[in-house]
């Protein structure tokens, strides 16, 4: 991997100069953990957002996709568990006021053990960890941290107050008309958009009339108030997720949660995401809907960490949304029979899978970028910076070369724009040396950069320069379009 811990920080300097990622606000010195998406980030995000759609709701047939709005009715979260549970322990050290979230601050000890060749401490201390996780144990939780003598990056003391829960979800007011008790009017931003999903079942089950096993799929933003919002777009407090809630006959839902946990690794896989760098990681302490949970974990320049959680989530929301709502949730299920005859009216099983958009930009980009330095034939040296990412992804497909900007080169070039902008995204420019245009375009990450000269006046071919190997062919002017095509098919 070209990408190691200590050229992060160019990754992210080349995001920004590049116009993938600006930090939001910026005029206004940012706002923490919140990014907004330039030219090329856009359009490299609309592509694997619609990689997932097209992957989800195309290629399956039994799963339909939906829009829901991020207000939703405030009652949803009561039912969901998130205005009671869904919260971080966090602890606030008293010398500089820095406030951690307690698995961040113990797995931030751990990762410095291992630099040391400490692995055996590293492993005890999340072991220990995990265990108290399991149980709530924030007395224990704060025990482990003193007795380890972890320190605050800031003030470098461990004076430590205790453990508390934070909440982690955005309140805001909702309408213009103040009522009489202000809680009244609270909605919340939502943290997850599987609700969006669950409140929804009976509709999209009569309209669409699903059978089950059906999914239903979902993208769309999600906020959470993050203690430490960092590394980069990893931890954002507005982001992006792809969900899909899978609904089983109660008693599969192991069998679908294990084809769900090896679909969606594949799925990863054939993004160009190498298996070796992926890993599943079961989770110990499972939250309160789930009767098993893992994580879909990537090796990111910063360490393992998770891009894709696969849950089983039990029955759990459905009955508390029928519970809340006193509205049935239920399907009547024709296949099941019993004696012959149809029963079977249940709250269906789910199986989630939710993967981070933005979580998943940051995959491919980490994995795309790349310093290359070689020796020219000429003996000199020679330098680029690629993102290599894969050309069915990539934001720009095709840019556009005239050689000159005279001798009718930027007409022909125009012409074969003119006939390729409607299938995918092309880039014309006709300013500066071709060299120069090349890297930029490796700089942007454009897979195919055709150059239009005088040659092509005679014979109706042009240069295609491919990215990744910086190789050079010619080619018949009536074929790019094709050529483009397959390889992005
Ligand atoms: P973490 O343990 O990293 O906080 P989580 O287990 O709370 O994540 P889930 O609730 O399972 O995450 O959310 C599903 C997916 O949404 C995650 O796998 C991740 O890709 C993405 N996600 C969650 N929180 C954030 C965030 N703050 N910023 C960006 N992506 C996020």
């Amino acid at each position: 991997m070209a990408n190691e811990a200590n050229n992060f920080q160019e990754l992210i300097s080349h995001c920004k100069e590049y116009g993938y990622i600006f930090q939001s606000s910026e005029i206004y010195d940012g706002l923490a953990a919140v990014y907004d998406y330039g030219q090329n980030g856009a359009q490299l995000k609309k592509n694997i957002r619609d990689y997932w759609w097209k992957s989800m709701t195309q290629l399956h047939d039994n799963i339909v996709g939906i829009d829901a709005a991020i207000f939703m009715h405030p009652t949803t979260w009561k039912a969901s568990g998130h205005v009671d549970n869904f919260s971080d322990p966090m602890i606030d050290n008293k010398d500089s006021n820095k406030r951690y979230r307690v698995d961040h601050l113990i797995e931030g000890f751990a990762d410095e053990q291992r630099t040391t060749g400490n692995d055996k401490l590293a492993d005890e201390v999340l072991a220990s960890m995990d265990a108290l996780l399991a149980k709530d144990d924030y007395a224990g939780l704060k025990k482990l941290i003193e007795d380890n003598n972890i320190k605050c990056a800031v003030s470098k003391t461990a004076n430590w107050t205790d453990v508390r829960q934070f909440n982690l979800m955005f309140k805001t007011e909702f309408g213009a008309v103040a009522a009489d008790n202000p809680d009244d009017n609270i909605v919340y931003l939502r943290p997850e958009t599987a609700q969006g999903i669950f409140v929804n079942f009976l509709n999209v089950q009569k309209t669409g009339r699903m059978k089950i096993p059906f999914g239903i799929a979902q993208t769309g933003k999600a906020f959470r108030n993050e203690i430490v919002a960092r590394q980069f777009i990893f931890r954002m407090r507005e982001f992006e997720q792809m969900e899909m809630q899978f609904f089983v006959r109660p008693g599969t839902q192991m069998e679908w949660y294990n084809f769900w946990s090896a679909e969606r690794k594949k799925w990863h896989e054939s993004l160009g995401i190498p298996a070796g760098k992926l890993r599943f990681h079961d989770h110990v302490k499972l939250a309160h809907y789930a009767d098993a949970a893992l994580d879909i974990e990537f090796e990111f320049p910063f360490g393992w960490k998770e891009l894709e959680g696969i849950h089983s989530r039990t029955d759990f929301d459905l009955k508390q949304h029928q519970e809340f709502s006193k509205k049935k949730i239920q399907y009547f299920d024709n296949d099941l029979k019993e004696d012959g005859k149809p029963y079977g009216n249940y709250i269906p099983y789910v199986v989630e899978t939710s993967v981070g958009l933005d979580r998943l930009f940051l995959t491919i980009i980490s994995l795309a970028y790349a310093e290359e330095k070689w020796t020219k034939e000429d003996g000199t040296e020679d330098s680029r910076v690629v993102l290599k990412i894969p050309a069915k992804i990539a934001p720009t497909k095709l840019a556009i070369l005239p050689l000159l900007k005279k001798d009718g080169l930027p007409e022909i070039a125009r012409e074969l724009m003119n006939d390729c902008k409607n299938s995918f995204m092309c880039f014309y420019e006709e300013k500066d040396a071709i060299g120069k245009r090349y890297r930029r375009m490796d700089a942007i990450g454009t897979p195919f950069c055709v150059t239009i000269d005088h040659q092509t006046k005679e014979d109706n071919t042009v240069t295609i320069r491919y990215r990744d190997t910086m190789t050079q062919e010619r080619i018949a002017i009536s074929e790019v379009k094709n050529l483009v095509l397959e390889k992005i098919s």
